[in-house]
């Protein structure tokens, strides 16, 4: 028997050793379990997680859809500002460094606002980073990506996340300098992180700063 305030769960049964919990998007339990392990085991062990579980749950609960109505806020470069919908405005979105103005369907013309402004930001920036440090890329690739901020291939070709418009421009730079100093080592070595260290010394705040933010970040592609 599951314990109150935990809602029902699903059961993935597969040829598996041990049990996990996962909570998924919607904020319902997902549980794997070995093909004959026992209901009564599954649902203690279900239990045994009810702190976890409400917490997970909680989380996921408070992060609030996006509607683009009038006063909404926006990040923009790590400060929030609010949105003011006007009938005609041209173009579909501005910013005047008070607030947006948003004419017109707000998600896609946010998203190509934040991307060409990001573009304009990153351009300049990775170009001065890759000199300063002797970094050589071959390309940059701007897209909105829901799992990573970023990326550098095989033949050093990097791909920013431009939902990073709404970071603080020092968050937008870390990531530019770890994809850049993935041109040089492509693991996540402590070497690597020395070399991010070393061209960033105060990396870990910019780390911890998308480690809090993130979600809210992402929540634009919901
Ligand atoms: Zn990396």
């Amino acid at each position: 028997m599951l314990e109150n305030g935990l809602t029902d769960y699903q059961l993935i049964r597969s040829k598996r050793k041990s049990l996990s919990i996962q909570i998924d998007h919607s904020g319902a339990i997902v549980v794997r379990a070995p093909i004959r392990l026992d209901k009564s085991v599954i649902e203690s062990f279900i239990n045994s997680k009810k702190k976890w579980i409400e917490k997970k749950q909680n989380l996921i609960l408070s992060r609030k859809k996006i509607s683009y109505k009038d006063g909404e806020m926006f990040y923009y470069l790590g400060k929030s500002y609010p949105l003011e919908i006007t009938s005609n405005h041209k173009p579909s979105v501005d910013f005047n460094g008070e607030k947006f103005l948003l004419s017109g369907d707000g998600k896609s013309n946010l998203l190509a606002f934040y991307k060409d402004q990001f573009i304009k930001i990153v351009q300049p920036r990775i170009e001065y980073f890759s000199k300063k440090f002797d970094f050589k890329y071959r390309n940059v690739r701007y897209r909105k990506q829901k799992t990573v901020w970023g990326s550098c291939g095989p033949k050093n070709d990097i791909n920013l996340n431009y939902l990073l418009m709404m970071s603080p421009i020092s968050v937008i730079d870390y990531v530019l300098i770890h994809e850049l100093c993935h041109t040089k080592i492509k693991n996540h070595s402590s070497q690597f992180w020395n070399l991010v260290e070393k061209t960033m010394p105060n990396y870990k705040e910019q780390v911890k700063w998308l480690k809090h933010h993130g979600h809210e970040l992402h929540a634009l592609l919901d």
